[in-house]
């Protein structure tokens, strides 16, 4: 294969919200062969949203034998295994049997807003804000522990005994990859941890007081490591024997893989939702406009490097929305095929706050709304306003990052699957009045992942060496007037209050 570098390789696990994926890289921070298999969404009730954490495991082993084969490699070839993963996902098994005791709560499940919000009656949602960086919401992992912990029969008895171990994917899959029942190690890495509402960002350790308001005990609970070091080695699969040297929370591997390494550097990933980071260097940076702090990396045992985050739950999801609940299209890109047969929105705007709205509002009352509607109004407009409700959150997130900061972005690395939409991009350009760049390589998440590892372990040396891959695949630049982008962006701002209070 003459497109394939000369080996070695790192292999990068993606365990995503839709699909897991394997992607081996070479030194260049090329792609040598991708396997990836999607699972199954689970919704129960209305604002419910599960995975099947053993079908999520099965389909891990079969993408990593699937990229191995397809690249024609040995494990010999392969240098270190690095991990990514939907961040907060969460879920609990059975040490001694490996089974899990309840189908994983997925991040966007909101099952848990009534636990916030008693969490929150001493202290309101910000009550564990300065210890963690978030506010309270049931985006969050903690809060899924506690309700499994109260809902699934016998399970708080069998965690006091010491039988149930707690993990994000990251914790599931490095679990299961060295050796599960057979010694594997429970561990999760600094930046998934800052995701539960459990660790403090400042001590980097999981933080007692919390630990007893929520009512979780902390044997379940995995040890708390850098993200990129040798946890173990892969114990049987294609990959026996070669070192597991990485995790990261997915946004925060983009940020790692589009080499946003110095402070004020930022990216955006436009999957299921999208997630902007801004590298804050060694401090964390409190929020006061709707953001969240969360530990960007850390590599080995040097400091911590922190980020602030801004998080929309829906905006690729909405697409998925659009083909499987709708009907409207009968596969992802075509909504930009049919958003282009109309020249503007018709005046329609859709607000997809299925799960609540997260940064800058937080606001679990709130639910999805189309405002604007007239006879007018085609499918076509509707496609548009699903893209643009995209930009517009965007555009939200970064005035919040620059009052914030005092930094106003001067372009956005963007990646993810939403970003071959053109249509998108350019629209994103516009209203942000930035221009937005996409790197070469487009899976930044599991390159992100690639690197963490491959500098666990000497692949590479240093992150300058990282940084010399990054390569301008497309840049989009905006054209749009400054009084068309306002009127525009307050009829947004407008429908974004009708979605509020909803749930009461
Ligand atoms: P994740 O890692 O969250 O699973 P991906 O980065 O794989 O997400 O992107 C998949 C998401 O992008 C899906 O929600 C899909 O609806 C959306 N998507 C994929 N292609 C397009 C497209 N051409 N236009 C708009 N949305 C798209």
């Amino acid at each position: 294969n003459s497109s394939r570098g000369q080996g070695p390789y790192i292999a990068a696990i993606d365990q995503g919200t839709t699909s897991s994926r394997c992607i081996v890289f070479d030194k260049d921070g090329r792609i040598v062969a991708v396997d990836q298999k999607e699972h199954e969404q689970i919704f129960p009730k209305p604002g419910w949203v599960e995975h099947d954490a053993a079908e999520i495991w099965t389909n891990v082993q079969a993408v990593v034998d699937g990229a191995i084969a397809q690249a024609g490699l040995s494990k010999s070839d392969v240098k270190a295994i690095g991990i990514t993963n939907q961040r907060e996902t969460t879920m609990m098994w059975d040490k001694n049997t490996g089974a899990p005791v309840h189908n994983a709560l997925v991040w966007q499940d909101t099952r848990t807003d009534v636990l916030c919000r008693e969490f929150g009656r001493k202290g309101g949602q910000d009550r564990w804000r300065r210890e963690t960086g978030l506010p309270l919401a049931s985006y969050f992992a903690g809060p899924k522990i506690r309700w499994l912990l109260d809902n699934v029969e016998g399970l708080r008895e069998r965690a006091e005994r010491g039988d149930i171990l707690f993990g994000t994917m990251d914790s599931w899959v490095i679990w299961n990859l060295t050796g599960g029942v057979n010694g594997g190690v429970h561990v999760t890495d600094v930046t998934n941890a800052s995701r539960t509402l459990l660790m403090n960002l400042h001590t980097l350790a999981w933080e007692p007081k919390i630990l007893e308001a929520m009512g979780i005990p902390e044997s379940v609970l995995p040890e708390i490591r850098s993200s990129a070091e040798v946890y173990g080695q892969a114990v049987g699969g294609s990959l026996a024997g070669v070192p597991v040297a990485s995790a990261l929370g997915d946004q925060q591997a983009a940020l790692f893989g589009q080499t946003c390494f110095d402070e004020g550097e930022a990216k955006s990933t436009y999957g299921t939702g999208t997630f902007l980071l801004m590298n804050t260097a060694n401090k964390p940076i409190n929020s006061y406009n709707g953001l969240i702090t969360t530990v960007g990396y850390r590599i080995g045992d040097q400091a911590p490097v922190y980020a602030l985050e801004g998080s929309i739950a829906i905006t690729g999801a909405l697409v998925q929305w659009m083909r499987d609940q709708m009907g409207l299209i009968q596969s992802a890109p075509e909504i930009e095929t049919l958003a282009l047969t109309v020249e503007d929105n018709g005046g329609a705007y859709f607000v997809p706050a299925f799960s609540g709205l997260f940064a800058p509002h937080w606001r679990s009352d709130a639910r999805g709304v189309i405002a604007g509607l007239t006879r007018y109004v085609t499918k076509a407009h509707i496609a548009r306003a699903v893209l643009e409700a995209t930009a517009w959150q965007t555009r939200e997130i970064c005035d919040a990052m620059a009052k914030d900061s005092g930094v106003e972005p001067t372009t956005l690395k963007v990646d993810g699957g939403m970003t071959s939409n053109n249509l998108l991009m350019q629209t994103l350009a516009d209203f942000l009045g930035t221009p937005v760049v996409r790197p070469m390589v487009a899976e930044t998440t599991c390159l992100g992942a690639a690197y963490a590892a491959g500098l666990a372990v000497g692949f590479w040396s240093d992150t300058d060496e990282l940084r010399a891959n990054w390569k301008r695949a497309a840049e989009w630049t905006p054209d749009m007037s400054e009084e068309d982008r306002a009127d525009q962006y307050r009829k947004w701002l407008k429908a974004v209050e009708r979605t509020k209070g909803w749930i009461d």
